[in-house]
Order: C-alpha cells, then sequence, then structure tokens
C-alpha cells in the first residue's frame, strides 16, 4: 500500500528504530511510548485491521503470535508485558495497517479507557 505509514516502514522509505525483522513481521520502537518499552509488532503483509483478516493469513498471525515472547526477550522484558491491538473507530485505530502494542517495563493499568 503506497500510502500506508507502516507500509513504508517496511520498505525502508520512513526510518524506524527497528528491534526485529523476519519473513513475515517487522517490530520497531512506537513513535510516542506510553511504557519504559513500547514496540510495535506489524505483519509484512498490508492488512488493515483485524477486520480485515482472512482465514489464509492465520499462519502469519499465528507466527506472529509465537515470536512476541523473544521480542519482548530482545527489548529485556523480564516480568511480564501487555499486548493491545486497537481497531476501528471506537478502539482508537490510528495507523490502518494492523499492529500489536508491545507494551512492558512498567506496571500497566487496568481496565484500559
Ligand atoms: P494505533 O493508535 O493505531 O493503535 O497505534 C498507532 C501507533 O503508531 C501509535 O502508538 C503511534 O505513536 C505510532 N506511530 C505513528 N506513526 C509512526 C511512525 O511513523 N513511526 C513509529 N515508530 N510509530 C508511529
Ligand atoms: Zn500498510
Amino acid at each position: 500500500m503506497s500510502d500506508c505509514i507502516f507500509c513504508k516502514i517496511i520498505d525502508g522509505e520512513i526510518p524506524a528504530d527497528k528491534i526485529y525483522e523476519d519473513e513475515h513481521l517487522i517490530a520497531f520502537n512506537d513513535l510516542s511510548p506510553q511504557a519504559p518499552v513500547h514496540v510495535l509488532v506489524i505483519p509484512k503483509k498490508h492488512i488493515a485491521s483485524t477486520e480485515d483478516l482472512l482465514e489464509d493469513d492465520a499462519p502469519i498471525m499465528g507466527h506472529i503470535m509465537t515470536k512476541i515472547k523473544d521480542i519482548a526477550k530482545l527489548v529485556g522484558i523480564t516480568n511480564g508485558y501487555r499486548l493491545v491491538i486497537n481497531c476501528g473507530e471506537d478502539g482508537q485505530q490510528t495507523v490502518p495497517h494492523l499492529h500489536i502494542h508491545l507494551l512492558g517495563k512498567r506496571s500497566l493499568q487496568w481496565p484500559p479507557g
């Protein structure tokens, strides 16, 4: 997707502080961190949101979920973390390329706002 910020990060057109990358995903620091660790984990395939996931995307999404613990280790998280996926308007999704927020290194509040 030519006008998607996260696709531009994947293509290297926009710089990002990259933590990890493989065939299916890229993980990089959020520009506006909400916790001492705030990493975004995104599929390399442009998928706008969880509403747009297809059955064929199951292997990619499964792969991403199994890599989260490795990415958490890479950024030094040792005491748990939170994963957040915002979807659509009420979910306050601002970038229409599916992304998982990985938040850690502080005790997080619950419930979210
Ligand atoms: P959303 O609100 O869609 O769940 O999350 C989008 C996230 O992307 C926000 O936390 C925002 O700070 C982050 N973000 C937006 N643009 C950029 C960018 O160009 N680079 C990086 N690293 N993060 C971005
Ligand atoms: Zn995209």
